[in-house]
Order: C-alpha cells, then structure tokens, then sequence
C-alpha cells in the first residue's frame, strides 16, 4: 500500500471527512482492521483564508507547495490537497515535488463523463466559481459544459461556505438556499451539479436536488484509495 499524503485544514471539517472515508474505503476494500498509510499536514485556515481575499496567490502558492514538500520529505508516495479551490496553484505544486499529485478535477471529470453527463452545475467558493483553472480542466479533459450560478447566486454559495461550512455550522435556511439554487441551475439545463467545495457535502445530499450531485470529497478521497492500493495484490496484503 502506498503513502498517501494530504494537504487539509483548509477547513479540517472537510480533511476529517477525507480521513474518515479514505479508512472506511481501505478497511471495505481489504477486510478486517485495515486502515490507510497516511500523512497530513494540515494548515492555519485562518491564514489561507485571509490571503485569499487579499488575493494574494503568489503567497498561497508558496504555502502549498511548502506543504507538499513536506509530505514528500515525510515519505508520502502522493499528493492529495483536500480542496478545490487550492487547486489553483495544482501546476505550481506539481512542479516543486517529484511524487504525482492526484488532482480533485480528474476523478470528478472521469466519473460524471463515464455516467454520459455533458452539461453540469458548478458550485464552490467565488475561486472556483469564477476563475477557469477548475472549469477549463473539466472542459478540456473530460468534455463537460460547466455552468455556474448567477451573479447573486454565487455570492450566497460563497458566503455559506466561509461563514458557516468552514466553521462546522450547517444551517436548514441555508440546505434551502443551496436548494433553489440548485433548482434554477437544473431549469438552465444542468443534467447533474458538482459539489466543487470540499464543505458542500456536509449541507446538501441526493435528497437535496432532482439532478445527480457528484461530492468532490468522496470522489477525490476513493481516487486517493485507488491509488493507494493500485499495483496491491492480495498476497501483497497480510491479515
Ligand atoms: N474546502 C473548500 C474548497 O473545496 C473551500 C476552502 C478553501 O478555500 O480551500 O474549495
């Protein structure tokens, strides 16, 4: 099994989501008290939060490739960063480390193209919203026709996250808003809606909309399992 290493806190309310499936994935996948080779490091969110809205990248670049770095020197066999919206500086990650780097777009893209899915509902912070490094990744590799909310409907989306999912507060007026939300991207023609924040999944489920929702926590999380255990075979595997 290899090492995989996951750059969290960014907020550690989604890394302890990553942690809690990438285990329940191993012990399923292999039986008994298995569980996964890991290594986290996790950051001041306040920090990263603050230089995001300063837009400052060029700092935030700098800290995840020192965080990812350090997962290398630490013996990790990847790299995970659990989040979307840090996916902006992925190149600049990759870059600076010699592991691979199993990017959080391409297990989505994979999964919604393999179900015949074309044009889909994007939500996430204002980043990933707005800015093309997500929406072009998953429109260059896998096809997909990304819509996003309105002007107004992004600012909501937005500020639910860094208000309340961050901090661990899930609130039933805010499950309604993602809701309409989601309604009005389904009326715009989205067959499914990626649930592109890493916090989304702890407010809306399946029962929260008419269209498919693809969870880019569980979904990068199983990749992770994959990758782990790809090359594993079952005499590899004691117990
Ligand atoms: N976890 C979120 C995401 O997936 C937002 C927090 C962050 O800005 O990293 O984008």
């Amino acid at each position: 099994m290899k090492t995989i290493g996951l750059i969290g806190g960014m907020s550690w309310e989604s890394s302890a989501q990553y942690y809690r499936i990438i285990n329940q994935e191993v012990r399923e996948r292999l039986g008994g008290v298995h569980s996964a080779r890991s290594l986290m490091f996790s950051v001041d969110f306040g920090e990263i939060e603050r230089l995001q809205h300063d837009g400052n990248w060029p700092a935030l670049t700098i800290a995840m490739v020192d965080a990812a770095e350090r997962l290398q020197r630490g013996g990790a066999d990847f790299v995970v960063i659990c989040t979307n919206t840090m996916h902006r500086m992925a190149d600049e990650v990759t870059a600076n480390i010699s592991i691979p780097l199993l990017h959080i777009a391409d297990p989505t893209g994979e999964v919604i193209a393999a179900a015949g899915y074309r044009r889909v509902g994007l939500l996430g912070t204002a980043f990933t919203m707005e800015q093309e490094f997500y929406k072009a990744r998953l429109a260059g590799k896998f096809g997909l026709d990304v819509i996003v909310p309105d002007d107004a409907d992004r600012a909501v989306v937005h500020e639910i996250i860094y208000k309340e999912l961050v901090a661990g507060t899930v609130l039933s007026r805010s499950r309604a808003a993602y809701r309409a939300i989601m309604a009005r991207l389904v009326e715009r023609g989205a067959e499914a809606i990626i649930l592109g924040c890493t916090e989304i999944m702890l407010l809306v489920g399946a029962d929260d909309s008419s269209v498919p929702l693809f969870d880019t926590t569980t979904l990068h999380a199983q990749a992770a399992v994959d990758e782990a255990l790809a090359g594993d075979t079952p005499e590899s595997i004691s117990g």
